[in-house]
Protein backbone atom coordinates (compact mmCIF):
# COMPACT_ATOMS: atom_id res chain seq x y z
CA UNK A 1 0.00 0.00 0.00
CA UNK A 2 1.11 3.96 -0.54
CA UNK A 3 2.28 5.86 2.74
CA UNK A 4 1.49 8.95 2.64
CA UNK A 5 1.93 11.57 4.61
CA UNK A 6 -0.65 13.43 6.53
CA UNK A 7 0.43 16.37 4.71
CA UNK A 8 0.49 15.28 1.61
CA UNK A 9 -2.67 13.22 1.95
CA UNK A 10 -4.60 16.49 3.33
CA UNK A 11 -3.04 18.75 0.05
CA UNK A 12 -3.74 15.82 -1.82
CA UNK A 13 -8.00 16.31 -0.70
CA UNK A 14 -7.77 19.72 -1.10
CA UNK A 15 -6.45 19.79 -4.59
CA UNK A 16 -9.41 16.90 -5.15
CA UNK A 17 -12.14 19.73 -3.53
CA UNK A 18 -10.48 21.97 -5.86
CA UNK A 19 -11.13 20.04 -9.04
CA UNK A 20 -14.45 19.16 -8.33
CA UNK A 21 -16.06 22.55 -7.10
CA UNK A 22 -14.58 24.12 -10.61
CA UNK A 23 -15.83 21.46 -12.59
CA UNK A 24 -18.99 20.65 -11.55
CA UNK A 25 -19.63 24.53 -11.64
CA UNK A 26 -18.72 24.87 -15.20
CA UNK A 27 -20.63 22.11 -15.99
CA UNK A 28 -23.78 22.94 -14.90
CA UNK A 29 -23.30 26.14 -17.05
CA UNK A 30 -23.88 23.58 -19.67
CA UNK A 31 -26.46 21.66 -17.77
CA UNK A 32 -23.87 18.18 -18.24
CA UNK A 33 -23.44 16.41 -14.92
CA UNK A 34 -20.90 13.82 -14.32
CA UNK A 35 -21.01 11.74 -11.59
CA UNK A 36 -18.60 11.34 -8.46
CA UNK A 37 -17.24 8.15 -10.74
CA UNK A 38 -16.55 10.47 -13.74
CA UNK A 39 -15.00 13.05 -11.94
CA UNK A 40 -12.37 11.01 -9.40
CA UNK A 41 -11.01 9.01 -13.29
CA UNK A 42 -11.42 12.56 -14.26
CA UNK A 43 -9.30 14.04 -11.40
CA UNK A 44 -6.81 10.63 -12.17
CA UNK A 45 -6.33 11.60 -15.56
CA UNK A 46 -5.62 15.18 -14.22
CA UNK A 47 -3.37 13.72 -11.49
CA UNK A 48 -1.45 11.40 -14.16
CA UNK A 49 -0.84 14.67 -16.51
CA UNK A 50 1.01 17.10 -13.82
CA UNK A 51 2.82 13.76 -12.42
CA UNK A 52 4.34 13.47 -16.26
CA UNK A 53 4.43 16.86 -16.68
CA UNK A 54 7.68 17.22 -14.37
CA UNK A 55 9.43 15.31 -17.16
CA UNK A 56 7.90 15.85 -20.35
CA UNK A 57 5.66 19.15 -21.09
CA UNK A 58 2.42 18.17 -21.66
CA UNK A 59 0.28 21.31 -20.22
CA UNK A 60 0.97 24.34 -19.13
CA UNK A 61 -2.07 24.57 -16.61
CA UNK A 62 -1.45 22.66 -13.60
CA UNK A 63 -3.47 24.08 -10.78
CA UNK A 64 -6.41 22.08 -10.15
CA UNK A 65 -9.36 24.30 -10.78
CA UNK A 66 -7.96 26.14 -13.93
CA UNK A 67 -7.24 22.76 -15.32
CA UNK A 68 -10.65 21.40 -14.70
CA UNK A 69 -12.34 24.17 -16.09
CA UNK A 70 -9.86 24.70 -18.96
CA UNK A 71 -9.14 21.37 -20.10
CA UNK A 72 -11.64 18.86 -18.47
CA UNK A 73 -15.06 20.97 -18.83
CA UNK A 74 -14.18 22.61 -22.01
CA UNK A 75 -13.07 19.66 -23.36
CA UNK A 76 -17.54 18.75 -22.46
CA UNK A 77 -18.54 21.99 -24.47
CA UNK A 78 -19.24 19.79 -27.13
CA UNK A 79 -21.81 17.87 -25.09
CA UNK A 80 -23.95 21.52 -24.26
CA UNK A 81 -24.35 21.46 -28.25
CA UNK A 82 -27.43 19.66 -30.08
CA UNK A 83 -24.76 18.09 -32.48
CA UNK A 84 -24.46 14.99 -30.67
CA UNK A 85 -26.17 12.54 -29.54
CA UNK A 86 -23.99 11.32 -26.12
CA UNK A 87 -26.39 8.47 -25.55
CA UNK A 88 -25.98 6.95 -29.05
CA UNK A 89 -22.68 4.54 -29.99
CA UNK A 90 -20.41 6.94 -32.20
CA UNK A 91 -17.06 6.54 -33.80
CA UNK A 92 -15.28 9.69 -32.90
CA UNK A 93 -11.16 10.74 -33.80
CA UNK A 94 -9.48 13.27 -31.92
CA UNK A 95 -7.05 14.96 -33.97
CA UNK A 96 -3.91 15.79 -31.91
CA UNK A 97 -5.07 14.94 -28.78
CA UNK A 98 -1.60 15.69 -26.54
CA UNK A 99 -2.48 14.71 -23.07
CA UNK A 100 -5.91 13.37 -24.34
CA UNK A 101 -8.40 16.22 -24.61
CA UNK A 102 -10.92 16.30 -25.69
CA UNK A 103 -10.92 12.54 -26.13
CA UNK A 104 -10.38 11.48 -22.44
CA UNK A 105 -12.99 13.39 -20.75
CA UNK A 106 -15.29 12.75 -23.71
CA UNK A 107 -14.73 9.07 -23.04
CA UNK A 108 -15.51 8.81 -19.43
CA UNK A 109 -19.10 10.92 -20.34
CA UNK A 110 -19.54 8.84 -23.52
CA UNK A 111 -19.06 5.08 -22.24
CA UNK A 112 -20.97 4.21 -25.55
CA UNK A 113 -18.41 6.25 -27.62
CA UNK A 114 -15.60 4.38 -29.53
CA UNK A 115 -12.76 6.88 -29.38
CA UNK A 116 -9.56 6.81 -31.40
CA UNK A 117 -7.39 9.32 -30.12
CA UNK A 118 -4.06 10.15 -32.61
CA UNK A 119 -1.05 12.05 -31.94
CA UNK A 120 1.73 13.28 -34.39
CA UNK A 121 4.01 13.06 -31.19
CA UNK A 122 4.55 9.32 -29.80
CA UNK A 123 5.22 10.14 -26.20
CA UNK A 124 1.83 12.04 -26.13
CA UNK A 125 0.29 8.80 -27.52
CA UNK A 126 1.97 6.44 -25.40
CA UNK A 127 0.87 9.05 -22.16
CA UNK A 128 -2.65 8.25 -23.44
CA UNK A 129 -2.98 4.65 -24.03
CA UNK A 130 -1.22 4.15 -21.13
CA UNK A 131 -3.36 6.54 -19.16
CA UNK A 132 -6.70 4.80 -20.62
CA UNK A 133 -5.69 1.36 -19.30
CA UNK A 134 -4.83 2.08 -16.23
CA UNK A 135 -8.45 4.13 -16.04
CA UNK A 136 -10.41 1.05 -17.26
CA UNK A 137 -11.10 3.03 -19.91
CA UNK A 138 -11.70 0.57 -22.89
CA UNK A 139 -13.11 2.87 -25.46
CA UNK A 140 -10.11 4.89 -26.17
CA UNK A 141 -7.81 3.63 -28.41
CA UNK A 142 -4.66 5.82 -28.79
CA UNK A 143 -2.40 5.61 -32.02
CA UNK A 144 0.93 7.66 -32.64
CA UNK A 145 -0.24 8.85 -35.99
CA UNK A 146 -0.57 12.15 -37.64
CA UNK A 147 -3.89 12.98 -38.61
CA UNK A 148 -3.62 13.54 -42.30
CA UNK A 149 -1.13 10.14 -42.43
CA UNK A 150 -4.30 8.47 -40.79
CA UNK A 151 -6.68 9.86 -43.68
CA UNK A 152 -4.03 8.55 -46.69
CA UNK A 153 -4.22 5.43 -45.06
CA UNK A 154 -7.56 5.21 -44.80
CA UNK A 155 -7.30 4.50 -41.21
CA UNK A 156 -10.97 4.31 -40.58
CA UNK A 157 -14.38 5.64 -40.26
CA UNK A 158 -16.01 7.44 -37.93
CA UNK A 159 -19.23 9.65 -37.53
CA UNK A 160 -17.14 12.83 -36.22
CA UNK A 161 -13.31 14.17 -36.03
CA UNK A 162 -12.92 16.41 -32.89
CA UNK A 163 -10.19 18.55 -32.91
CA UNK A 164 -9.29 20.90 -30.47
CA UNK A 165 -5.87 23.26 -30.17
CA UNK A 166 -4.21 21.99 -33.53
CA UNK A 167 -3.84 24.25 -36.64
CA UNK A 168 -6.25 26.27 -38.68
CA UNK A 169 -9.35 24.70 -39.87
CA UNK A 170 -9.03 25.01 -43.66
CA UNK A 171 -5.12 23.23 -43.17
CA UNK A 172 -6.32 20.67 -40.61
CA UNK A 173 -9.63 19.87 -42.91
CA UNK A 174 -7.76 19.10 -46.17
CA UNK A 175 -5.10 17.03 -44.47
CA UNK A 176 -8.29 15.04 -43.21
CA UNK A 177 -9.99 14.87 -46.67
CA UNK A 178 -9.34 11.20 -47.20
CA UNK A 179 -11.67 10.62 -43.97
CA UNK A 180 -14.62 12.49 -44.70
CA UNK A 181 -17.93 10.24 -46.02
CA UNK A 182 -21.29 11.19 -46.06
CA UNK A 183 -22.31 11.87 -42.53
CA UNK A 184 -19.12 12.54 -40.71
CA UNK A 185 -19.04 15.75 -38.97
CA UNK A 186 -15.94 17.60 -38.09
CA UNK A 187 -15.94 20.19 -34.71
CA UNK A 188 -12.90 22.73 -34.06
CA UNK A 189 -12.80 23.73 -30.46
CA UNK A 190 -12.06 27.30 -30.83
CA UNK A 191 -12.09 30.80 -28.95
CA UNK A 192 -13.66 33.77 -29.06
CA UNK A 193 -10.47 35.42 -29.98
CA UNK A 194 -10.06 33.19 -33.81
CA UNK A 195 -9.48 35.29 -36.65
CA UNK A 196 -12.58 36.44 -39.36
CA UNK A 197 -9.99 35.00 -41.94
CA UNK A 198 -9.47 31.63 -40.46
CA UNK A 199 -13.05 31.04 -40.13
CA UNK A 200 -14.16 32.63 -43.87
CA UNK A 201 -10.91 30.21 -45.17
CA UNK A 202 -12.39 27.05 -43.23
CA UNK A 203 -15.82 27.94 -43.95
CA UNK A 204 -15.00 27.70 -48.32
CA UNK A 205 -12.32 24.51 -47.21
CA UNK A 206 -15.44 22.73 -45.71
CA UNK A 207 -17.85 23.59 -48.83
CA UNK A 208 -14.98 22.00 -51.11
CA UNK A 209 -15.39 18.93 -49.00
CA UNK A 210 -19.18 18.76 -49.35
CA UNK A 211 -19.35 19.72 -45.51
CA UNK A 212 -21.96 22.45 -44.45
CA UNK A 213 -20.76 25.08 -41.89
CA UNK A 214 -23.84 25.06 -38.86
CA UNK A 215 -24.46 28.35 -36.90
CA UNK A 216 -20.53 28.21 -34.21
CA UNK A 217 -21.66 26.98 -30.29
CA UNK A 218 -20.73 29.40 -28.10
CA UNK A 219 -20.29 29.69 -24.08
CA UNK A 220 -18.66 30.87 -21.41
CA UNK A 221 -17.27 28.91 -18.65
CA UNK A 222 -16.58 29.84 -15.20
CA UNK A 223 -12.72 29.47 -14.84
CA UNK A 224 -10.73 30.93 -11.87
CA UNK A 225 -9.90 34.24 -13.53
CA UNK A 226 -12.63 35.00 -15.10
CA UNK A 227 -15.18 33.66 -17.63
CA UNK A 228 -13.55 31.41 -20.63
CA UNK A 229 -14.95 32.25 -24.18
CA UNK A 230 -15.40 29.12 -26.07
CA UNK A 231 -16.54 28.81 -29.98
CA UNK A 232 -17.46 25.54 -31.53
CA UNK A 233 -17.28 25.05 -34.87
CA UNK A 234 -19.19 22.37 -36.78
CA UNK A 235 -18.71 21.28 -40.60
CA UNK A 236 -20.82 18.43 -41.67
CA UNK A 237 -23.89 17.25 -43.11
N1 LIG B 1 -5.83 18.63 -28.32
C1 LIG B 1 -4.96 18.79 -27.16
C2 LIG B 1 -5.51 19.85 -26.24
O1 LIG B 1 -6.47 20.51 -26.61
O2 LIG B 1 -4.96 20.02 -25.13
C3 LIG B 1 -3.52 19.09 -27.57
C4 LIG B 1 -3.32 20.41 -28.21
S1 LIG B 1 -1.62 20.71 -28.55
C5 LIG B 1 -1.60 22.43 -28.64
C6 LIG B 1 -1.47 20.18 -30.22
C7 LIG B 1 -1.19 18.70 -30.34
O3 LIG B 1 -1.47 18.28 -31.65
C8 LIG B 1 0.24 18.32 -30.06
O4 LIG B 1 0.25 17.26 -29.14
C9 LIG B 1 0.81 17.90 -31.42
O5 LIG B 1 1.75 16.86 -31.29
C10 LIG B 1 -0.44 17.43 -32.11
N2 LIG B 1 -0.49 17.60 -33.58
C11 LIG B 1 -0.25 18.72 -34.30
N3 LIG B 1 -0.50 18.50 -35.61
C12 LIG B 1 -0.93 17.21 -35.70
C13 LIG B 1 -1.34 16.39 -36.78
N4 LIG B 1 -1.37 16.86 -38.02
N5 LIG B 1 -1.71 15.12 -36.52
C14 LIG B 1 -1.67 14.63 -35.26
N6 LIG B 1 -1.28 15.36 -34.20
C15 LIG B 1 -0.91 16.63 -34.41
Amino acid sequence: MLYMEPNELISGLSERQAFDDALVRACLTMNVSPTDEQRTRMFEHFRRVVETNRHFNLTRITSPADAAVKHYADSLVLLATAWVPSGRPTRVLDVGTGAGFPAVPLAIMCPQWRIVAVDGTGKKARFVAETATALGLANVQAIHSRGEDLAREGGGSFNLIVVRAVGRIAEVLGGLRGLIRPGTSVVFYKTDKIEPGEVSDGIRQARRLGLAPAQPFEIELPAPDGPLHRRLFRFGP
